[in-house]
């Protein structure tokens, strides 16, 4: 069973330039498509995103879906491939089953594309990002662009952190190398 890599987008892959409505407004991180580049070799990939902005009208759903499809374009384009784009349009306090750490599309993806969770990993910026992957007895890998620095005190101190998504990659390469 193919094991994959769930990545947070903004903060992560791009930088976080709040709720971004056009494609114009995103900036990859320094070295995010190597990294990746790397990843899918052992890994399939998928980008899942808190939305928020939609539920506070801040931003469309179209607008979501317009900068979703730039990121994927411009990273197909380097040659990376993202299997697929989850995202929870909602607010918390909405009690939504979609909204990260809840674990709703990791069980997605392991039922569409029959993912194995316990050997799959998430990387981003918040804590609800590592969380996540320990909802389904994954590993998350926490960094440190974005708003990594603003809640990296909330963190478990098992958590491991990196300064980036290229150290993040590396880390997880080395990992599941060292494991078969
Ligand atoms: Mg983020
Ligand atoms: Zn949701």
């Amino acid at each position: 069973m193919p094991k994959a890599v769930f990545l947070d987008r903004d903060g992560t892959i791009i930088e976080d330039g709040g709720h971004l409505s056009t494609p114009s407004q995103a900036v990859f991180i320094p070295g995010a498509f190597d990294a990746l580049k790397r990843l899918q070799e052992e890994f399939v990939l998928f980008i899942v995103t808190n939305q928020s902005g939609i539920a506070k009208g801040e931003i469309t759903e179209e607008d979501a879906e317009r900068v979703n499809g730039y990121v994927v374009g411009r990273l197909a384009e380097a040659g990376v491939h993202i299997r697929d784009v989850f995202v929870c349009p909602h607010l918390r306090e909405d009690g939504c089953p979609c909204i990260k750490p809840k674990p709703h599309f990791l069980h997605r993806a392991a039922e569409q594309y029959q993912i194995d969770l316990p050997a799959s990993f998430t990387v981003g910026d918040h804590p609800h990002d590592v969380e996540f992957a320990r909802n389904v007895g994954g590993r998350g890998v926490y960094v440190l662009t974005g708003h990594g620095p603003n809640h990296r005190n909330e963190l478990l101190p098992d958590v491991v952190i990196k300064p980036d998504i290229c150290a993040a990659a590396e880390y997880i390469l080395k990992v599941s190398a060292d494991h078969g």
